[in-house]
């Protein structure tokens, strides 16, 4: 479903991505699990269109995401570390902006909206201005929009970050619902978010991949993932 191919992307002189390659099949869950700095935001911003790489490629459903940008938009949720919310909007007119913003005719908007409120457990602050909302909820209206036109791929930047333990749970809980249906990419430098939540886990350290492998298969390194987490950012094995 996604496949990345020697990607590398410099801000000026600096290398943030160094030749990155990976691939993910449909329905799976990958984390990139990885030190702040280490190249994960970058990595999506370039899958999500945001910004070009200076080299290498990157596929979603078979297309170019340089050259099928708007396509591609159809096709992916993107729910970044900042949730782009406007803080003076209700949530309801907030989310009926995006689904007009992403297409959606009004017949579809009516069925789309329903749908996140219930599944995102919105109802209680639907008519609240998004500014008074908490942190947690905030995160779910963010999830709303990354969702509302059903894409095949979520892409989801450090989605946990800043939550209660509550909300935590909330979230992946969300995370957990969408596996079932579609492939999902989420970055977080907590591990225990990716033995929670993934199939597939890849390290990134230094804009360079150190580790790329079944969640399964990096817990046996060493006796545990955070062990091997750690070792791996070290530089050592
Ligand atoms: P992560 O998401 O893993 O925390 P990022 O992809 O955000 O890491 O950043 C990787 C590196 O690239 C960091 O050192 C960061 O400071 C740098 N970086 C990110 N965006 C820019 C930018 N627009 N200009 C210059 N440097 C950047």
């Amino acid at each position: 479903m996604i496949e990345v191919e020697r990607l590398t992307k410099h801000y000026g002189s600096f290398v943030a991505l160094d030749d990155v390659t990976f691939s993910v099949p449909k329905g799976e869950i990958l984390a990139f699990l990885g030190p702040n700095g280490a190249g994960k935001s970058t990595t999506m911003k370039i899958l999500t269109g945001y910004i070009s790489p200076n080299a290498g490629r990157a596929t979603i459903g078979g297309l170019d995401v340089v050259e099928h940008s708007v396509q591609i938009r159809h096709r992916i949720g993107y729910l970044p570390e900042t949730t782009p919310l406007y803080y003076d909007m209700q949530v309801d007119e907030f989310l009926r902006f995006v689904a007009r913003l992403r297409g959606l005719s009004r017949a579809e908007r009516g069925g789309r909206l329903g749908w996140v409120a219930e599944i995102c457990h919105l109802e209680g602050f639907w008519k609240k201005p998004i500014g008074v909302l908490s942190r947690g909820q905030k995160q779910r209206v963010g999830f709303a929009q990354a969702i509302l036109h059903d894409p095949d791929v979520l892409i989801l930047d450090e989605p946990t970050a800043g939550l209660d333990p509550n909300q935590i749970l909330d979230v992946r809980g969300l995370i957990r619902q969408f596996a079932e249906s579609k492939t999902i990419i989420l970055s977080t430098h907590i591990l225990q978010e990716v033995e929670a939540l993934c199939d597939h886990v890849i390290v990134i350290h230094e804009g360079r991949i150190v580790a790329d492998d079944r969640r399964d298969a990096l817990s046996g390194l060493h006796g545990g993932l955070e062990q091997a987490f750690h070792a791996l950012t070290q530089g050592g094995t």
